[in-house]
């Protein structure tokens, strides 16, 4: 992929996070751009704020960002079975993060492939699926205020940017 494309894909990686969490009423903090790496794509991360949310709604949102990545990489003609297994792995950090509210809320370690249970990933990434296509113009229009931010120099996104709009939600 060329830079532009790995810009596109971390840009909607946020996204989905931020659409996901909106989804479920969790206030978000900046996205920070880091910028290309000598590991190669340019990543980015969300901050979010403590506060107290639904369980669901940290745990799905920290799924939403490969998937929404993914489902940019179908949408574009760009996924490759190499190219999914590498949005996988790049969301390593949001597994940490869903393994700690999974065992907060159930006193388990978050299981892979195991269970139809809220406490397996799979679980966790069929529910930000259904948010990511149901919403996803506002994931592809989030990503591009996300892609002409960081293409401009501009690091950190502020929320209030994004025009996040939960509604939609179930
Ligand atoms: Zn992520």
């Amino acid at each position: 992929m060329t830079h532009e494309q790995q810009l596109h894909g971390s840009a909607h990686h946020e996204a989905g996070h931020a659409v996901a969490y909106a989804h479920h009423g969790l206030t978000i903090g900046p996205i920070t751009f880091h910028g290309h790496g000598p590991q190669g794509p340019g990543r980015a991360s969300l901050h979010l704020p403590q506060s107290s949310g639904p369980w669901e709604g940290y745990a799905i949102g920290a799924a939403a960002g490969h998937r929404a990545e993914i489902e940019w990489m179908r949408r574009t003609g760009l996924l490759t079975p190499t190219r999914e297994w590498a949005a996988e792995m790049h969301s390593d950090g949001d597994r940490v993060a869903a393994d700690e509210v999974i065992r907060q809320c159930f006193g388990t370690p978050l299981t892979f492939g195991q269970s139809l249970e809220p406490s397996d990933w799979m679980w966790l990434c069929a529910r930000a699926d259904e948010i990511v296509v149901t919403q996803w113009e506002q994931v592809a229009r989030v990503a591009s205020v996300l892609v002409d931010a960081w293409s401009s120099g501009q690091v950190s996104v502020a929320p209030e940017a994004l025009l996040l709009d939960s509604e939609g939600c179930s």
